[in-house]
């Protein structure tokens, strides 16, 4: 998987990126990396990348050119295009169906706004996708991308250790996971379920399926819902 992340700051992906599992599945060139400085791709003198916005309003917009020059930089030699995600609060959530989809791609483009957002013109020629990582407004698009990238790795084969840690998850049925105990088997006086001491394995299975189904019932009703339907 490579993914290629347009951004003003490229730092801030990186620093992000090279720690613990991100790091390591690019040192086994499970995914690769590439950063793009949309500032880099400026035709201004002054190196500006923004603008104030017709109409008036608060705040500042990425303006299209740099946008649609970078953009032009990372296509220009490739046959295929690759999707082209814009991190935007005004779409739907991004969720795990979503990781799967886009964990089947080679190759995928991320696109960070920052200020008020970036011209709608070029992104009505360039974006494929559109997606959210929650109802709420950040600064800056990295941290979405971010965020994406990580949980679309993670189904990446290879990129976990053991690829059963990436299908028995939260989601996965549409349930959340169940609880989950590592040593000691007792800890502040609370002792780990005997089910899971039992070596019962087909037990073991029964209680972790009833507790997942309990957890997202008192966790998550809309999942609960969805799964189950709305008479339970
Ligand atoms: N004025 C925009 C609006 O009201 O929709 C918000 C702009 S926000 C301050 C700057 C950039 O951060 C956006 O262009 C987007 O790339 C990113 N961003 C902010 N919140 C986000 C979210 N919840 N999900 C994905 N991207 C987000």
């Amino acid at each position: 998987m490579i993914f290629n992340v347009m951004t003003l700051f490229p730092e801030m992906i990186e620093d992000a990126m090279n720690t613990s599992i991100m790091k390591r599945a690019m040192e086994g060139e499970y995914i690769e990396l590439k950063t793009f400085n949309i500032r880099d791709y400026t035709l201004d003198k002054h190196n500006k990348v923004d603008d104030y916005p017709y109409g008036g309003g608060a705040g500042m917009l990425m303006q299209a050119q740099p946008v649609y020059d970078c953009y032009k930089a990372i296509t220009e030699n490739k046959d295929k295009k690759p999707r082209v995600i814009f991190v935007t609060p005004q779409a739907k959530v991004f969720d795990q169906a979503k990781a799967q989809e886009l964990a089947k791609e080679d190759e995928l483009i991320f696109l960070c706004g920052h200020y008020e957002g970036i011209d709608e013109r070029v992104l009505e020629e360039i974006v494929t996708d559109n997606i959210s990582i929650g109802d709420y407004v950040l600064t800056g698009g990295e941290l979405p991308a971010l965020v994406m990238m990580d949980a679309i790795s993670r189904l990446v084969p290879g990129v976990l250790n053991n690829e059963d840690s990436s299908v028995t998850e939260s989601f996965d049925d549409g349930l959340l996971e169940y609880p989950q105990y590592t040593r000691p088997e007792v800890w502040n006086d609370k002792k780990v379920p005997d089910v899971l001491l039992s070596g019962h394995h087909k037990n073991i299975e029964k209680w972790r399926y009833e507790q997942s189904v309990l957890r997202t019932k008192e966790r998550r009703e809309d999942l609960y819902k969805a799964k189950f339907g709305e008479n339970i």
